[in-house]
């Protein structure tokens, strides 16, 4: 690897961050636990000259939980804090599902959740989660403060809908209504350092109106997608026969768009999107008529 040259700024607090970020414009990129940018910035895939670092920013830190309004995950909470989170592990099973599968236990403690989804990398494994439990992102920036709902947040690969000089201070998950089960699963190709081939989030949750689900994925389209006629598929239904999921898993299929890389093809990626599918509301489904509440 090259050396890298740029300079390093470390303000203490919010407003000298997104001072920062301002008076450089776009010279300066942020850097979180910086495992997407400095591997970029060698591949020189971006070419910072500066580089805010957000982790001497108290406002970023932390995790916490109010059970009406749900998990309010800081900008600089790591993959790791959030994976081995109390409530998380009881409320968002796919939350924690995701952060179990990214990486290794060592970047797992420097990486953080709100820069997987900033970085908008479409392999992303926290992304998919983010959809089903419909996340806001709160922003700070030179025009103060804004909530973006994550629908309307990625734009596209490595794209994001923050303007100049903005930052995300914290995401809140809100907290799944009724009873609820969820789960991750990510099809990866040799190991735990490998990137999603396709990743699948279902959240089932048990409502007055009875089963509602959510699914979304992953590593299967420039931007996220729900699949929002398999989840009207669904819908209703606490234990769906084979019939059933495999209408689901074919309505799923038909509302992705994946590309053939270097990671796996495009019809492989299909089929494994409808047989986690398939897996993954099954899981749900038992877990949400059990005693087990994720
Ligand atoms: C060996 C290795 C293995 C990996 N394995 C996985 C994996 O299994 N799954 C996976 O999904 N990813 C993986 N990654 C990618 C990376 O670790 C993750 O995307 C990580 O979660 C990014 O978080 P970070 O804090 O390191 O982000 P950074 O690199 O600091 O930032 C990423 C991007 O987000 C922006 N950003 C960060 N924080 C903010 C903020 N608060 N506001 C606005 N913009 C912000 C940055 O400017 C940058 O563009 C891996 C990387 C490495 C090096």
């Amino acid at each position: 690897m090259s050396m890298l040259a740029f300079e390093l700024e470390r303000p203490r607090d919010l407003a000298s961050a997104v001072e920062s970020l301002g008076r450089h414009g776009s010279r300066a990129m942020l850097k979180a636990g910086g495992t997407d940018v400095i591997v970029w910035m060698h591949k020189h895939a971006v070419q910072p000259e500066v580089l805010v670092d957000l982790s001497e920013v108290p406002e970023l830190g932390g995790i916490s939980f109010y059970p009406h309004r749900g998990i309010k995950i800081g900008a600089m909470a790591t993959v790791n804090q959030v994976g081995t989170h109390e409530d998380a592990r009881v409320h968002y099973g796919a939350l924690v599902d995701a952060c179990l599968s990214h990486s290794d236990p060592l970047i797992r403690n420097k990486a953080t959740v709100v820069g997987n989804v900033c970085a908008a990398v479409p392999s992303g494994d926290l992304i998919p989660a983010f959809s089903v439990y419909e996340a806001v992102m709160h922003v700070y920036g030179p025009g103060g403060e804004r909530d973006i709902a994550f629908a309307d947040f990625i734009t596209g690969p490595r794209k994001n809908s923050l303007a100049p000089g903005e930052i995300v201070v914290s995401a809140t998950l809100p907290m799944p209504s009724g009873r609820s089960a969820a789960c991750y699963i990510k099809l990866g190709r040799r190991n735990a350092l490998d990137l999603a081939q396709v990743g699948v989030a279902c959240l089932a949750m048990q409502g007055s109106k009875g089963a509602e689900y959510r699914l979304a994925y992953g590593a299967v389209s420039p931007r996220p997608v729900r699949a929002a006629e398999a989840e009207d598929i669904l819908a209703g239904s606490e234990s769906p026969d084979e019939a059933l999921l495999d209408r689901a898993a074919k309505a799923a299929a038909a509302a992705v768009n994946p590309i053939t890389d270097v990671r796996a093809g495009r019809e492989y990626r299909l089929s494994m999107v409808e047989e986690l599918t398939r897996r993954a509301v099954s899981i749900c489904a038992e877990r949400l008529t059990g005693r087990e509440s994720r």
